[in-house]
């Protein structure tokens, strides 16, 4: 990527007051940091947008909700957590975006996954606007008792602040199938009103086919478009999955089913390394293990009799591909380098904003294949999306046709970078295409509004 001088000094100048206005929040400025550099360039020679101040618009949230969530632990203790909502964007359709719980969670985090969801929900081409929210609530270590009583009471709150044509939240780290079940019933206690407040739900009370898997798979199939542009595929490549959860299990069953060899899998505790590939029925027992049993990943070491690496990431394992799960900057600049020295020729980005900026760099000047995360992972939101739609029409649709609506909407998001980011013929800048794709959408709802 290279930056003229006076682009740079207006990326710095634009930054050095986004900063002053959002002091010590590192991970939104990071996050804004990283669409500015290719924004303000695209820009440049389009002055209705610099006019209008669409960019400055768009880095301030359209409001931030911050509340008080209190709930009674098994011992009887009274305990107090704090909830957010950042409601971002509505440009192009209803607030949308995951739930977080994790005791790591504050207001810069959200903002910064608020902020990318914008862009990313664009790139779906429907009409959803960004979102995202949670608390610093660690439901690891708690019972499903209190993981109840304090979803119950966050949604108490949170059911202000959402509607089906208002805001439409979703799972994210720390909130799966059980904590949706659990608002969502209370919601419907609350409003005595059966209605799509919530995505990523059962498919007995309004879920829909393959929301689990869509990001997960999602991620495979952007990786399986970029490879192919490439005249390669995913046959025989051994791939690094980092995280155990949501995204990165159905990332290595996708990856497994298209004939790749995934060899390590993470939790916040440490990674394992398989050498021989984690098949179908070792995922299984990752499955259960992650789950139900809410383990840790070192017992599949033990159970398997292979190498666990506690405290550490696996980017030091040589491999010919990367799918980041887990969580935002788990991939430095050093564990890029280690990566592009070991042969790495693809990543995809299965986790928000895994790979710091320093990162980035190594793998644009390596000429690697890199998919980020608004590209990458929008499958999850996209099915989201489609289950909005059947909840409205009050159906259900079926499972295949959802699979192939998935593989279709990864190649249309696919494509929408290469038409932005494309710089030769087979070489595509990703981050640049999917940044200025999805910007753009959003941006012309904004001029079309005026001043609001
Ligand atoms: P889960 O809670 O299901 O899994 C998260 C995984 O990441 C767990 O293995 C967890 O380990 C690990 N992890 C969490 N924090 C850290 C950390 N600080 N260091 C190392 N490992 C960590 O979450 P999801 O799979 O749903 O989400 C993973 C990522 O994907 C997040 O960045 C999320 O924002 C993003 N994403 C998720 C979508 C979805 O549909 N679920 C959609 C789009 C993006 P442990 O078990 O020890 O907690």
């Amino acid at each position: 990527m290279n930056i003229s001088t006076s682009h740079q000094h207006s990326i710095d100048s634009f930054m050095s007051g986004l900063i002053r206005r959002n002091p010590g929040e590192i991970e939104f400025q990071q996050a804004v940091q990283e669409v500015v550099s290719y924004i303000i360039p695209y820009i440049e020679d389009k002055p209705l947008y610099k006019e209008m101040q669409i960019l400055e618009r768009l880095c301030e949230p359209d409001r931030i909700v911050i509340f008080r969530v209190c709930w009674e632990d098994d011992k009887g203790n009274i305990r107090t957590q704090r909830g957010y909502r950042v409601q971002h964007n509505n440009s192009i359709g209803p607030y949308k975006g995951g739930l977080r719980f994790h005791h790591s969670v504050n207001q810069s985090i959200l903002k910064f996954l608020a902020f990318e969801q914008t862009f990313k929900n664009s790139l779906t081409s429907l009409p959803m606007g960004g979102g995202k929210g949670g608390s610093d609530f660690n439901p690891k270590d708690k019972s499903s008792n209190e993981v109840m009583r304090f979803c119950q009471s966050f949604m108490t709150e949170l059911s202000r602040y959402i509607g089906p044509n208002i805001d439409v939240p979703a799972g994210d780290i720390g909130v799966g199938a059980r904590e949706i079940g659990y608002m969502f019933g209370q919601h419907k206690r609350l409003t005595n009103e059966f209605t799509g407040i919530l995505t990523g739900k059962g498919l007995e009370y309004g879920g829909s086919p393959i929301r689990v898997e869509a990001t997960g798979y999602g991620a495979v199939y952007m990786m399986e478009e970029m490879l192919k542009l490439q005249n390669q595929g995913l046959e025989g490549k051994t791939c690094l999955i980092s995280g155990s959860g949501n995204v990165a299990q159905y990332a290595a069953e996708k990856c497994i089913q298209l004939g790749g060899k995934v060899v390590t899998l993470s939790d916040s505790s440490g990674f394992i390394h398989d050498p021989e590939g984690i098949n179908e029925e070792k995922l299984a027992y990752i499955v259960d293990l992650k789950t139900n049993k809410r383990a840790r990943i070192s017992e599949y070491a033990v159970h398997y009799g292979v190498e666990y690496y506690p405290d550490q990431r696996p980017w030091k394992i040589p491999a010919d591909i990367a799918f980041p799960c887990a969580t935002q900057n788990e991939i430095n600049a050093q564990d890029a380098t280690a990566l592009v020295n070991n042969g790495c020729i693809a990543i995809a980005e299965g986790a928000n904003m895994p790979t710091e900026i320093d990162a980035i760099r190594v793998f644009q000047k390596a000429g690697i294949l890199f998919a980020p995360s608004k590209a990458a992972n929008a499958g999850g939101v996209a099915i989201s999306g489609l289950e909005m739609s059947q909840n409205s029409g009050r159906i259900t649709w079926k499972e295949q046709d959802l699979q192939n609506r998935l593989h279709e909407l990864m190649r249309d998001i696919h494509d929408q970078c290469v038409e932005y980011g494309r710089e030769s013929k087979n070489k595509v800048d990703y981050l640049k295409g999917a940044n200025i794709a999805g910007f753009t959408k959003v941006a012309n709802a904004m001029l079309a509004y005026g001043v609001v």
